[in-house]
């Protein structure tokens, strides 16, 4: 069980600024995402877009400002559980809440705030035929640590970003076999990752199949074999250990909807006073809430953050007077 003061669901920019204010006021934070890596949408869907409405920063790259952040909030030494979907909120019997993931992990607190953007990334799956008993079992829709390929047969699937940058990753010494499938002749990914996997087939390095998908799974249990569907080759069989479609990931509210919060306009209502929802010592902050005049923006989330940690100090020491105190009087931020 992990122990924490605040439980943040979700480590996109807001949840990740929360731990510095929270950390200001000596509270500990712990966060839950479903992702295996911070930054929200930032890294996700925009890491390299420029943002420029971030104060004091006339741009920074989206995945720059998620770096930012993960140092501001390095003092305060936060706990992460990556890669892990929240899904269960309880009480235990000291009205404490207890946070169980899709893997089972147990995280207690007696604050939880919600950060949860858009809702969790579920990957978009391609239509074929038995592909969820394989999955776990050879199908992955996530890389989530590179060194699970090591030494094995690899077939990626797709034309974007990851499914290139992958490709280059696990040729470089990782799997022992890469072949890249995907359906058009040409890829939407980054001109110089399109090139580099281009050298790559040219070299012999990996296997580069255009204008075909992958149309059937087989295997005795574990996944060992793909059918793949040429446009004008026909049908072709080819081994495998692992299939990795990698076709993007689309956001959905998930089990949020089923934690008694009021919800409207797929997002949780709060009173905008501390950004409490109806649930007390629950909060709602950053895109997932919902509020009039409410704008999806980071700054807004940066601001909610802020008053609801003072109001979480508020619920967690209800004897202790909280006085506002300056970073430049208080010094260099640590727990
Ligand atoms: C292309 C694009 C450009 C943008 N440009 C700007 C801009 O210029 N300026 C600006 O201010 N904003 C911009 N935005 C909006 C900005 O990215 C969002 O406002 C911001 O990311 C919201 O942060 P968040 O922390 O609330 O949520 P998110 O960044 O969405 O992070 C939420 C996290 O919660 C996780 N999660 C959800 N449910 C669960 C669960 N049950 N268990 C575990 N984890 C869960 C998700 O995996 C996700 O990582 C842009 C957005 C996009 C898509």
């Amino acid at each position: 069980m992990i122990q924490t003061d605040i439980l943040i669901i979700g480590a996109g920019p807001c949840g990740l600024f929360t731990v510095f204010e929270a950390g200001l006021l000596k509270l500990r934070c712990h966060l839950i995402d479903s992702l295996p890596h911070p930054g929200g949408q930032c890294t996700e869907i925009y890491p390299k877009k420029p943002i420029y409405d971030i104060p004091a920063y006339p741009s920074i790259l989206a995945g720059e400002l998620t770096e930012r952040l993960m140092e501001q909030i390095e003092p305060f030494s936060p706990g992460f559980t990556l890669g892990e979907r929240a899904e269960i909120i309880e009480k235990d019997e000291d009205g404490q809440f207890v946070v169980t993931t899709n893997r089972g992990t147990k995280h207690r607190a007696p604050i939880i705030a919600i950060a949860a953007g858009l809702g969790c990334f579920e990957p978009r799956k391609p239509p074929v035929e038995n592909l969820a008993s394989y999955e776990d079992k050879g199908v992955e829709y996530i890389i989530k640590d590179p060194e699970f390929y090591r030494g094995k047969k690899v077939v990626i699937s797709g034309g974007g970003d990851s499914a290139l940058d992958w490709t280059i990753f696990l040729t470089e010494g990782v799997a022992s076999d890469v072949t890249l499938v995907h359906r058009r002749p040409s890829f939407r990914g980054h001109p110089d990752s399109v090139q580099k996997v281009l050298d790559l087939a040219e070299a012999g390095k990996i296997n580069l199949i255009t204008n075909a998908e992958v149309v059937g799974v087989s295997g005795d249990g574990n996944l060992n074999a793909l059918e793949v569907k040429h446009t004008t080759d026909g049908m072709m069989s080819i081994s495998t250990d692992h299939w990795i479609p990698l076709f993007g990931l689309s956001p959905k509210l998930g089990p949020i909807a089923e934690w008694n919060l009021n919800i409207s306009k797929n997002a949780i209502e709060v009173d905008t006073f501390d950004y409490s929802t109806n649930v007390p010592g629950i909060y709602a902050i950053g895109d997932i809430n919902n509020y009039p005049g409410k704008l999806k923006l980071i700054l807004c989330g940066f601001h909610e953050a802020t008053l609801m940690v003072q109001s979480a100090y508020k619920r967690i020491f209800p004897d202790k007077n909280l006085v506002l105190k300056y970073t430049t009087v208080t010094g260099k931020p640590s727990l």
